[in-house]
């Protein structure tokens, strides 16, 4: 299965990875269908919204607020429960339609990767079917 590699700078950071999953879509042979977009981190989350830079400091700042920083039980052997509390509110994956092999987005939508607990190295996962061939 086809997977984007993001590297991430910051504990929190949101990274617009539409070009690169199109990019998956050009190279397979899928012209209309599916494309499921999932990771596997449990600190990491994807979303489809604006990414316009106001937007993105406030989606960040939100997350922060709804989750703030607290004495947490996980804190204890890992010290990153509010990354898995603020996913938790979030998606591992999502579902999305391709047709002439671009992802059928709308204007203003792109597909945007939420690093709860950077800097790392993060994977997603792309799975393509379509609608004509099942690839
Ligand atoms: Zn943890």
């Amino acid at each position: 299965m086809p997977e984007i590699h993001v590297k991430t700078n910051r504990r929190m950071e949101l990274i617009d990875i539409t070009d690169m999953i199109n990019s998956i879509i050009a190279k397979s042979e899928v012209g209309d269908g599916i494309a499921l977009i999932f990771t596997k981190h449990t600190t990491v989350a994807l979303i489809v919204n604006e990414n316009e830079a106001g937007l993105i400091s406030d989606i960040e700042a939100s997350l922060k607020r709804l989750i703030p920083k607290l004495d947490y039980k996980h804190d204890r052997i890992d010290n990153n429960a509010d990354s898995h509390l603020r996913s938790i509110l979030l998606q591992s994956s999502i579902v999305l339609p391709i047709k002439s092999s671009h992802l059928d987005l709308g204007t203003w939508q792109r597909v945007i990767l939420i690093e709860l607990d950077g800097p790392r190295e993060r994977t997603v996962t792309i799975k393509l079917l379509s609608e004509n061939k099942g690839i």
